[in-house]
């Protein structure tokens, strides 16, 4: 481990920017997970490439993390680095119409900076608590917009080499894309946007706002919707069905307010987490013969 600082902090790393034994419930909204040996927060892409490399020279596992709203880390964490770009690396600017940000900035910040500037098309993704990074990964999408609508291109890195690829070479479909499936990494990505009439767009992103609070459980930890929507289904729904509205393991429950949550109602461990949506894929498939898949992303060791 200590040489793994040592590399980086060689290669220009502030002792503030590496945190060893960082707790993953600290950077996951689930709010469960135990330590990364090696949490690291670059602010810049040459630091997001040195990290990477050491990793890689080291021969250390690496996970990139954004905001953390789609991951579950065990409770023994994860033996290895995490890269985590939402603290440093999330800059963005804006030219014309189009929005270029690094993968670390917060949705509702580019979504901020579209409102000001009158640019219509990123109102659905404003009230999603990720980064653009794990949202283009994840083809975020909400309330009948997702990613794939507005990304012009995203800056990728694979095996230690940056390229630019359009929007269609990252084959996004629902919750997915070749980001993931080949391990890839998003540096940054541009957005085309439309012009379009500022209090509009200020009406719909506080429409969207309130119909996530009246439905979604807010005010507790969670990932989001812990199962992607089967066909001609809603995750939420067959749940309800299967009569576990409000059903709880240790500190996880399937929340009272939308079924297609699991949230952490206070001391929650990840294994009562894990436990509680694997009874819930077993139950809802004996009940409805659905299997339902974890839209979350779990990582890390018991
Ligand atoms: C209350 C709540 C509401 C939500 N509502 C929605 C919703 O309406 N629609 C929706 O789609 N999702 C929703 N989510 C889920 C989540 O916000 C999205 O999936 C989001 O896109 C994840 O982004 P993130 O930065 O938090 O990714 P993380 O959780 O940090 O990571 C998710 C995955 O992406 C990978 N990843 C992260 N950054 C990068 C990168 N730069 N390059 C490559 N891979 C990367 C990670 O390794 C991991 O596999 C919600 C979550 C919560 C908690």
């Amino acid at each position: 481990m200590r040489e793994w600082i040592r590399v980086l902090m060689d290669a220009g790393f502030e002792a503030g920017q590496l945190r060893e034994g960082q707790p993953m419930c600290e950077l996951t909204t689930m709010k469960v997970g135990g330590p990364v040996d090696l949490a690291v927060f670059p602010r810049t892409r040459e630091q997001v490439l040195v990290a990477l490399e050491a990793a890689k020279q080291l021969g250390c596992p690496c996970l990139v993390v954004g905001g953390g709203s789609n991951l579950i880390v065990r409770d023994g964490g994860i033996r290895g680095m995490a890269i985590v770009l939402s603290e440093g690396f999330c800059r963005a600017t804006i030219d014309g119409c189009t929005i270029t940000a690094e993968a670390g900035a917060r949705l509702s910040a580019v979504g901020s900076m579209a409102l000001t500037a009158n640019l219509s098309g990123f109102e659905f993704a404003c009230g999603i608590p990720g980064t653009v990074g794990g949202a283009v990964a994840m083809n975020a999408g909400a309330y009948g917009g997702q990613i794939a609508d507005c990304l012009l291109w995203a800056d990728l890195l694979r095996e230690g080499k940056v390229y630019r690829a359009g929007a269609k070479e990252l084959e996004l479909g629902y919750r997915s894309s070749r980001i993931l499936k080949e391990g890839l990494i998003v540096l940054s990505a541009c957005f085309a946007l439309k012009p379009g009439d500022g209090k509009a767009i200020l009406g719909r992103m506080n429409e969207l706002a309130a119909s996530r609070r009246d439905k979604q459980p807010l005010d507790h930890p969670s990932s989001g919707s812990t199962f992607k929507r089967p066909q001609g289904h809603f995750a939420g729904a067959l749940i309800q069905q299967a009569g576990l509205k409000g059903y709880g393991i240790g500190g996880a429950q399937v929340s009272e307010k939308h079924a297609g949550f699991v949230i952490n109602r206070g001391g929650a461990t990840a294994r009562d987490v894990l436990e509680l949506i694997g009874q819930v894929q077993e139950k809802v498939l004996a009940v409805s013969g659905i299997r339902l898949e974890c839209e979350v992303r779990v990582v890390g060791e018991d």
